[in-house]
């Protein structure tokens, strides 16, 4: 590119992955632990460090570059977008914005009654519809053990694990979490005080853990009884992950099932932060009126163009039915890498190797050295979520070097790790 306009940065963005880390320790707060690499470049499903080594990227940003890493088109697009109109505030609309929340309203069955609300992250997702339940009336919020919504108080009063709450109560309270998919513990637990069911159609950060089938509709089968909304977070789940527009549309998961509430981010901007509340009930849809909720960015077109120009990639390029094909093949291939992995867990693309001892970090830094960047979900279990655009010649490679690491050392040493 020859028109490039030189940045206003202060130095020169060049120096080592060490030196890089140096600063980083120095000047980025310490919320994530150190940096395992320093990233300068990406390319389709791979990256490069500031030493110069390529890796294939099987994690894509945490489930969000769907389209891989510089995509051309949506490159082009959010570049236009942003050469033309960028960020607007909503006393305005724009046309990308009002375009995509009806595209994204179509491709969750919805109807007339539907509407969606614009938000810049997942967590920010599931604060609206947090704040939806709320307008219910009711007090009651029902979510599940093992449960991720995110980080900021509302968020994370839904969010199951211990480590990550109790530092920051109290938080918004009347939250309850239930047993993973027990139906009969839901259905206990129901009454007519519950504002919203709020559910993981697979639960991403426990490790890749679908719903039992049938759980779905039981759940829509409560809250209709009861009143109550569904609300699904499909944040990491949404936007072709699975090989459905969203899981709960997958058979095996809820096909059929229409919640009230969807929430999404990750995926939907192809990397560009965007979140979404896609209110599918007209109940629901109009929960929040004027004055009672709002973001400075949310819905901007840079972000909303970001998002369409994802879908229509996804879409043009047949990509739902690529990752049910790939995502079912490296599913099946993992599975024969024994003793190593004991289990696969797998929707599509978002597929986890549950290992035969707490060794996935140590196997997640060795597959780092070799160029596979994955993802030490839990300790015992790798999870990869990589671009939807991967080829399973592209991923061979990885489930070649897993099966060829010598496994009966490493569940030894990991017993003792
Ligand atoms: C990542 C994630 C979130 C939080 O999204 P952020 O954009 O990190 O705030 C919420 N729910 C689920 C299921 C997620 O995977």
């Amino acid at each position: 590119m020859s028109d490039v306009v030189p940045l206003p940065t202060t130095g020169e963005l060049v120096g080592s992955g060490t030196e890089w880390t140096e600063r980083y320790t120095r000047s980025v707060m310490n919320t994530f632990g150190p940096p395992r690499r320093v990233l300068v470049r990406g390319e389709g499903v791979h990256v490069w460090d500031a030493d110069g080594r390529r890796y294939t990227d099987l994690l894509g940003g945490i489930a969000v570059n769907v389209l891989g890493h510089a995509h051309p088109t949506l490159t082009a697009a959010v570049s236009a977008q942003l050469g033309t109109l960028g960020q607007v505030s909503n006393f305005f609309a724009s046309p990308v914005q009002v375009a995509l929340a009806e595209r994204l309203v179509a491709l969750a069955g919805g109807d007339a009654g539907s509407r969606v609300f614009f938000a810049n992250s997942g967590t920010e997702a599931n604060e609206a519809a947090f704040k939806m339940a709320r307008r219910t009336g009711r007090p009651r919020v029902l979510a599940l053990e093992g449960a991720f919504h995110g980080r900021t108080m509302g968020a994370l009063a839904l969010t199951h694990k211990a480590a990550y709450r109790e530092p920051f109560e109290p938080l918004p309270g009347g939250v309850e979490f239930v047993p993973f998919g027990d139906a009969a513990a839901l259905e206990a637990a129901m009454s007519d005080d519950v504002a919203a069911i709020v559910l993981e159609p697979v639960q991403g950060e426990a490790g890749v853990r679908p719903l039992p089938p049938g759980y779905l509709a039981h759940a829509r089968a409560l809250a209709d009884r009861h009143g109550a909304l569904l609300v699904l977070d499909e944040i990491q789940t949404g936007v072709g992950r699975t090989g459905a527009w969203f899981a709960h549309q997958l058979p095996e998961l809820g096909g059929g099932v229409r919640p009230d509430v969807v929430t999404l981010a990750k995926g939907l901007g192809g990397g560009i932060p965007i979140g979404a509340v896609v209110a599918l009930s007209e109940r629901a849809a109009t929960l929040l009126g004027p004055g009672q909720h709002g973001t400075t960015f949310g819905g901007n077109p840079v972000a909303a163009v970001a998002a369409l120009t994802t879908l229509g990639v996804i879409e043009r390029d047949g990509l739902l039915a690529r990752v049910r094909e790939v995502g079912g093949r490296l599913a099946d291939a993992l599975r024969t890498v024994t003793p190593l992995v004991t289990e696969v867990r797998a929707a599509g693309l978002l597929v986890a190797a549950e290992l035969a001892a707490p060794v996935a970090a140590r196997v997640a830094d060795e597959a780092l050295a070799a160029g596979w960047i994955v993802n030490p979900v839990t300790p015992s279990a790798l999870r990869l979520a990589p671009p939807l655009v991967l080829t399973w010649d592209q991923v061979a490679g990885f489930v070649d070097w897993l099966a060829a690491l010598p496994a009966r050392e490493l569940l030894t040493e990991g017993d003792h790790a």
